[in-house]
């Protein structure tokens, strides 16, 4: 039975606390979070007593206690082909490889198994929320609303006809705004999942296809969600074909605003980058996949002194191949250092701020995410220090970012629930994952 003392649902002793509250990377010491009905309650240093105050309270006196991570740009259920085709060019990987075992394979069963598969995975790295596109988004929002995660997951638009829309019929293609609204409702009031549009990328959507996707952005108010700029063969395709680069092309067709969040941006040029910063677009950066594929190296410190706001992802796990932010933030850090010939381009603090507080803003999300403050939601996680590449300890934000791998993550919460307990999961079975995984593993072989 509750007692009258007891005022919060769970609390958390913190060994160290780094908040990330406005961005900033101060930590505090020995600090308490009290969470009632999915928000943060209070934030103070820990007393004895804050434990009779809590129904549950888990002792993290040895951990370092940060946000959960933002992951801004996946396809979840693309694990499923995580190292099935490596090292292609990215013409012959995606146009000849991915989009034909897409379309043979890809069915609601497909990326249930997928996206559970990232899920596990996500939230055994410390990822709370994500931002997807993949096909059947129905199915992912399922899936993640059952992991209890946080998520945008945005409905693709391609001017093909896609996985999910082949059983529709001889042409599918004008029944999407329908289908979409039909999403939209579903999930427009969900406490966790938002919907939103994923027009595919310049190359694969024509300018009709954008232009539906502006009306109904107006007409729902859901963002948008793309691939831009991704290679330099992108570029050149648009130039031949429209006259024009993508960015360019995208902001005459009126595409680009506030909540339009372009992931890549590799190869863009200053007009562009100016458009971009003018209409109030947000960046997803992708360093482990634009890597990978060989696309280049995006000029994130650039468009961060353009006042653009970037989040930070790992892109799906066919071209990662793992999905961890921890990853992200240290290859991306490095790899900003490296462009611009400049130790201080990218600091730890900003890959932090990337990955929580400026993700979390870029996602049109922080008001409720991205910091430890009181009112938020509780999503937060833990790590352990007693592994011996994390010792010394210094800097808790060196440490995070070119130490931690991902593995060293101890405790999830989102939105108050625990998804993770002393690194075993609580909402998802990983046992039955993995022998579905197995199963679609052969199927996948035979194709
Ligand atoms: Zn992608």
């Amino acid at each position: 039975m509750q007692s009258s003392l007891v005022r919060f649902d769970l609390g958390i002793r913190a060994g160290l606390l780094l908040p990330m509250k406005h961005g900033k990377g101060e930590v505090r010491n020995q600090f308490f979070i009290g969470i009632k009905d999915h928000y943060i309650a209070e934030i103070a240093p820990f007393r004895e007593n804050h434990i009779s105050a809590c129904e549950k309270f888990l002792d993290l006196k040895d951990q370092i206690v940060l946000p959960g991570l933002v992951n801004a740009h996946t396809h979840l259920a693309m694990s499923l082909f995580r190292g099935f085709e490596d090292d292609l060019p990215f013409q012959e990987w995606l146009f000849d490889r991915i989009f034909p075992l897409e379309a043979e394979l890809v069915d609601a069963n497909f990326v249930k198994v997928g996206t559970r598969l990232s899920a596990l995975e996500c939230i055994r790295f410390g990822t709370t929320t994500v931002n997807d596109m993949y096909f059947f988004p129905e199915a992912t929002a399922e899936v993640l609303d059952q992991a209890g995660m946080r998520a945008i997951v945005a409905k693709p638009f391609i001017d093909f006809v896609m996985p999910d829309e082949k059983h529709l019929g001889v042409n599918p293609i004008p029944g999407r705004a329908e289908r979409f609204k039909n999403f939209y409702e579903k999930y427009k009031n969900h406490s966790r999942i938002q919907p939103a549009l994923g027009p595919h990328a310049p190359y694969t959507c024509s300018d009709e296809l954008l232009k539906q996707i502006v009306e109904l952005s107006d007409e729902y108010g859901v963002p948008i969600h793309m691939h831009v700029s991704e290679t330099k063969g992108e570029v050149e395709e648009s130039i031949k074909k429209y006259g024009k680069r993508p960015v360019k092309r995208l902001h005459d067709l009126g595409i680009l605003r506030e909540n339009f969040f372009a992931a890549h941006m590799v190869h863009v040029d200053a007009e562009e980058a100016k458009l971009f910063s003018k209409a109030g677009s947000k960046v997803i950066y992708n360093p482990d996949s634009n890597l990978k594929l060989s696309s280049g190296i995006a000029p994130i410190a650039e468009y961060r002194r353009e006042n653009i706001l970037v989040a930070l992802g790992t892109d799906g796990a066919a071209s990662n191949n793992d999905l961890s932010m921890f990853g992200a933030m240290d290859l991306g850090t490095k790899l900003q250092k490296v462009s611009n010939h400049n130790n201080t381009a990218m600091v730890a603090l900003d890959a932090l701020n990337l990955a929580t507080y400026e993700g979390a803003r870029a996602l049109g999300l922080g008001n409720k995410i991205g910091s430890l403050e009181v009112g938020k939601c509780a999503d937060l996680i833990s790590v352990r220090m007693d592994y011996p590449h994390v010792k010394p300890l210094y800097s808790v934000l060196s440490q995070l970012v070119y130490a931690y791998q991902g593995l060293e993550v101890d405790t999830v919460i989102c939105d108050g629930k625990i998804l993770l307990e002393k690194g075993v999961h609580q909402t998802l079975n990983a046992e039955s994952i993995y022998s579905d995984v197995e199963k679609m593993r052969h199927l996948i072989k035979r194709v």
